[in-house]
């Protein structure tokens, strides 16, 4: 692509915590770049996901929820993901369309809009999951919302694709058609910026969210230690699963280690289907109690730790 007629974008996606963000970059980009699950903040760090459109290539930064900080590590992902608004050409504002219907705007949402005004940015209002949503409420509430002169455009969408025109079509092109010229950052085939070592862990990570009940997960970290290429077309990864306490331990390894089994023939499965390859997945689950408040932690994933 020469730089005379390339076009380039990079789109900052905000949200509450749940609206659907990581869904939506996985579904854009073809494969899954950032980790989705029921649970709130599953995305700890900024995630790129890069999608490629006729002569554009939109950069999408999905970031960790905006949301009311109590710990260090939600202070950090908050603060990265304005990080990630400020460096990027467009921002969209992810807004859950079912839940706003039914208990009105959250107060996330209204957080970050403040925010959007404090720092007079212009965003594209994105209403999600309309598949689920109200679609006769939605309209009066878009136009109230959009009277603000704070948004440039409306979108309607379902991410997971659960009903026809679903909208994610309509929005691409859009993003496309709006991207400045300019030469392209990243490879024409790379999806992410994220390193596969890094993006194996977030899997089995995103298993101990479907798998392990209630805060247990926020309590957890998974690190790869090892990877090996072999030479039989296999990897194998070497995964450590940090917990706080020796009681979690447990119950992440489960009786007799059916849990840690579950979790491990998941990850290895997904892991499996994304490099196109077989995996040997190996993981340890080991007590280190001050991971949450362990800067190089925090280094590792590209958080603030003083934020
Ligand atoms: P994030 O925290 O904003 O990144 O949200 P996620 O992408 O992790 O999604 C949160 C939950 O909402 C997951 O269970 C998704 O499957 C679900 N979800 C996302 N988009 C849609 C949608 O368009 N329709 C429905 N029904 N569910 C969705
Ligand atoms: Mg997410």
């Amino acid at each position: 692509m020469s730089a005379a007629s390339s076009r380039s974008a990079f789109v900052a996606v905000l949200g509450a915590p749940n609206a659907g963000k990581s869904t939506l970059i996985n579904r854009l980009v073809g494969t899954k770049v950032s980790i989705v699950s029921p649970k709130a903040q599953t995305t700890r760090t900024r995630v790129l996901g890069i999608v490629r459109q006729g002569a554009a290539q939109i950069v999408f930064i999905d970031t960790p929820g905006i949301f009311k900080p109590r710990r260090r590590l939600d202070r950090a992902m908050v603060a990265s993901a304005w990080e990630g608004a400020r460096n990027s050409d467009v921002i969209i504002l992810l807004v859950d369309s079912d839940i706003w219907i039914r208990k009105g705007l959250d107060r996330d949402t209204k957080k970050i809009i403040a925010g959007l005004r404090e720092r007079k940015s212009e965003a594209i209002l994105v209403l999600n999951k309309i598949d689920k949503a109200d679609k006769e409420k939605l309209l009066p509430m878009a136009d109230e919302l959009n009277s603000e002169g704070l948004f440039s455009t409306v979108f309607m969408i379902s991410a997971t694709s659960a009903i026809r025109n679903d909208g994610v079509g309509d929005l691409m092109a859009h993003l496309a058609a709006r991207a400045p010229e300019g030469p392209w950052h990243f490879p024409e085939d790379q999806v992410s910026d994220q390193p596969e070592r890094f993006i194996a862990a977030e899997i089995t990570r995103e298993q101990l969210y479907h798998q392990l009940r209630q805060e247990l997960p926020y309590a957890t970290h998974v690190e790869t230690e090892k990877w090996e290429d072999r030479k039989d077309g296999s990897i194998r990864i070497d995964q450590v699963i940090f917990v706080e306490k020796q009681s979690q331990k447990g119950i992440v390894l489960g009786k007799r280690g059916v849990r840690i089994k579950s979790i491990g023939e998941k990850a290895r499965r997904e892991l499996e289907d994304l490099f196109g390859c077989r995996v040997h997945l190996f993981l340890f689950v080991k007590v280190r109690g001050d991971w949450s408040e362990d800067p190089a932690r925090y280094r590792d994933l590209g958080l603030d730790f003083n934020a």
